[in-house]
């Protein structure tokens, strides 16, 4: 620890805390949009929710900090019970920070007056300690006198984050924080705010529906599907193993082919392919697109349609003898025109669900 004096005094740290929540439910007019979500996310660490619009993200983040109360369920911060039975700790209480989706700075103050706009009284004069938030969200002095609609998207995003930290919260919850902004400002605000986030020692909770977002930016990544958890997992394992097909077409391109499985292979009509989980029987083969790769020999294929976007392509490729199309990632240099013939290789292990598990929609 630094001494007094130092930059700790001016942006407290957050005490690490952890959230926990059990069987969580919430209903409006007697639809169900929550139901049964359950929740860890370790001390310091930040657990993205990626789900559909409607799917429920608003509301259980106003459930978290305490704008709505819960029909079932618990939560606890850091061992602190604020929602259980009979019991429903004030907002105002939970010290909890919540950077909404459009940023919400307040236009007739300054930067500064903005974050500083959650401390008490004497706080709110202290310039220093304004700069140092902005210093922690990657914002210079300069733009502590400003007003925001002197900002650009991405600072309003960082100076909200920056007003969100300053008391010091146990936990911070972030709302589609970034879409407002254009492709190129996202991901710097992104890199922007994770760091300032690490840096604050902070439990995160961030929603979106922007499944880049969400594999890039947490530790842990959640899915939100008819307002159940369908799964939680590292943006690895679940890009690599979503639970069911439905959601493996979510989290990015998936190529869903029939096959049958024999324990740790598959047959299908990209040839015996080795399984990452090993299945049986009838099985509906999931490959990512970047798997399959253009290659001097191998099976061949007709380009149907080639998709360009710079950086890459998505392909067609109808497969010569078989009743199959699969989707390549080809480097954008090397997208083939259509109609030409290419030969395909599939790349590492790929996945198996039982057969016709991938008709539920997210
Ligand atoms: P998301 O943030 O994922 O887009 P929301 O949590 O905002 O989803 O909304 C989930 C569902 O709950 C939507 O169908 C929405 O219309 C409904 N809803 C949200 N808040 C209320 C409310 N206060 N009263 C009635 N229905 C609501
Ligand atoms: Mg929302």
């Amino acid at each position: 620890m630094r001494q007094a004096g130092s930059a700790d005094l001016v942006v407290k740290r957050a005490e690490a805390a952890d959230l926990a929540v059990e069987g969580l439910g919430k209903s409006f007019l007697g639809r169900p949009v929550l139901a049964g979500i359950d929740l860890q996310v370790p001390s310091g660490s930040l657990l993205a929710i990626l789900g559909a619009s409607g799917g429920g993200k608003t509301t259980l983040l106003r459930l978290l900090c305490g704008f709505e109360r819960a029909d079932a369920g618990t939560i606890e911060v850091g061992g602190r019970r604020l929602v259980g039975r009979g019991l429903h700790v004030p907002a105002h209480r939970r010290r909890i920070g919540y950077v909404a989706q459009d940023g919400a700075l307040f236009p007739h103050l300054t930067v500064a007056a903005n974050v500083l706009f959650g401390l008490p009284r004497a706080a709110r004069r202290q310039r220093h300690r304004a700069e140092a938030l902005l210093d922690a969200v990657g914002l210079s002095a300069a733009f502590a006198g400003r007003q925001p609609h002197e900002l650009s998207g991405g600072e309003q995003q960082r100076v909200s984050l920056a007003r969100a930290l300053a008391p010091g919260p146990a936990l911070v919850l972030l709302d589609e924080p970034f879409s407002a902004l254009d492709a190129a400002l996202r991901e710097e605000t992104r890199t922007g705010v994770a760091a300032a986030l690490a840096a604050a020692g902070a439990t995160a909770v961030l929603v979106t529906h922007d499944q880049a977002e969400a594999l890039s930016m947490g530790h842990q990544v959640g899915v939100l599907r008819g307002g159940r958890m369908v799964q939680v997992a590292t943006p690895r394992t679940l890009y690599r193993q979503p639970a069911d097909a439905a959601l493996a077409r979510f989290i990015g391109d998936a190529v869903l082919l029939p096959g049958e499985a024999s324990g740790d292979a598959v047959i299908c009509a990209l040839g015996t392919l080795p399984l990452l989980a090993r299945a049986r029987g009838l099985v509906e083969v999931m490959i990512r697109p970047e798997q399959i790769r253009l290659a001097q020999d191998g099976l061949q294929g007709m380009v149907e349609r080639s998709g360009f976007d710079g950086r890459d392509g998505l392909v067609l490729i109808r497969l010569v003898g078989a009743d199959a199309r699969v989707s390549a990632r080809v480097p954008g240099y090397a997208v083939p025109s259509c109609g030409s013939v290419v030969r395909l290789k599939v790349d590492g292990p790929v996945l198996a669900y039982p057969a016709q598990s991938g008709t539920a929609s997210i």
